[in-house]
């Protein structure tokens, strides 16, 4: 297996065991959510006492380490980010961040017709918005308390306001929303908007469905759109785990991410920070550090936390094992992870 390796243009601090350089982080900024997707969260939550959650400040401190020690790509997601309170402020401060290439966000979209246009102000180029069906009863059921329209309107607003690299994400399931993954790539043709289709992931206990009966693999997806439209693989090279074919007669292209049947952890440049300050090394193992312990025990000491980061890199996981019979191996939900 080739490994993706360090590369002379960024410093070369944060190189992992197997010569991997993490150069991306996805930093979750609050595990509370205005939906309950079904494959993300349990109908009812218990979330994080306020005192347990990263600050604004503490935010925009742990970014600005892993910004001085290389990292060039930011997420922020969550939860849903755009319920943060005070989120703008954050977008713009981690914005400015010296060294910093690319400021992106996951949404569900609900709150994109007042945040787009500040977005883009504060130099997010790219967002994901997450999209599951174009029905609106059956996006009620998939989200529980969500509302199609708004995100639809949301998804007009990011385009009216000039994000031009707006990407659905779309996790199909079997028994659910399978019947709509043409009418889905049709949407994005549509607005000259990319998609890529998620696996779902084991991270969770959940007791709505069945995760390994509802499975629905990448494959079987673009079998699919492959009845429809030939693609062709591209070498995209977004910094993400999607891998990008492009159909004939649209800017549109359909990514795929197959954690479970075309495992991309040989080629993993990424951490993830929950809202409570733990550093995650791998989405599916524990392996962890609590910056949040640090930045409170050392407030302002930038050097205490980049030691902290520079050191985790010796316990990062090779790859991860998902199994999605029997019991999730990780009980975190996806909003507390940050997908
Ligand atoms: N609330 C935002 C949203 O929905 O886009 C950001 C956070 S959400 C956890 C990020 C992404 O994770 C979403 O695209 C969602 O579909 C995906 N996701 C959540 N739980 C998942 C699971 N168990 N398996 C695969 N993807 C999941
Ligand atoms: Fe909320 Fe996103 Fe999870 Fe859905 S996937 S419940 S929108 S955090």
């Amino acid at each position: 297996m080739t490994y993706k390796t360090a590369t002379t243009e960024t410093p070369n601090i944060l190189v992992d065991k197997f010569g991997r350089q993490v150069t991306y982080v996805r930093l979750s900024v609050t595990d509370r959510c205005d939906f309950r997707c079904v494959y993300c969260m349990a109908e009812e939550m218990t979330f994080l006492p306020r005192a347990d959650i990263l600050s604004l400040e503490e935010l925009e401190q742990i970014a600005k380490a892993f910004v001085s020690l290389g990292v060039h790509k930011i997420r922020l997601t969550g939860g849903e980010p755009l319920v943060r309170h005070n989120i703008s402020s954050l977008v713009k401060n981690i914005g400015q961040l010296d060294g910093l290439r690319e400021l992106t966000l996951t949404t569900n979209g609900s709150q994109l017709k007042k945040y787009a246009g500040h977005l883009l102000e504060s130099g997010v180029k790219r967002i994901n918005v997450s999209l599951d069906s174009l029905n609106e009863a059956r996006f009620k059921k998939i989200t529980r308390t969500g509302n199609l329209q708004q995100v639809l309107t949301g998804i007009d607003s990011a385009i009216d306001a000039g994000l031009t690299n707006i990407k659905l994400n779309t996790v199909i399931l079997k028994g659910r929303n399978e019947d709509e993954i043409l009418d889905l790539v049709d949407f994005a043709r549509s607005k000259q908007i990319d998609i890529s289709f998620i696996e779902e992931m084991p991270l969770g206990l959940i007791d709505e469905h069945n995760r390994a009966l509802s499975f629905c693999s990448s494959d079987e997806v673009k079998a699919v759109i492959e009845e429809r439209y030939s693609l062709t693989a591209v070498d995209d090279d977004t910094g993400g785990p999607s891998k990008y074919h492009r159909m004939a007669n649209s800017p549109s292209r359909v990514g795929f991410i197959s954690p479970h049947s075309h495992n991309f952890c040989h080629l993993c440049n990424r951490v993830r920070v929950t809202v409570d300050g733990l550093l995650l090394l791998c989405l599916g193992n524990e392996h962890s550090v609590d910056l949040k312990a640090i930045i409170r025990q050392h407030p302002g000491d930038l050097d205490a936390l980049r030691n902290a980061i520079i050191e985790s890199m010796e316990i990062k996981p090779e790859k991860h094992h998902f199994d999605l019979d029997g019991e999730p191996q990780i009980v975190r939900f996806m909003n507390m992870t940050g997908g």
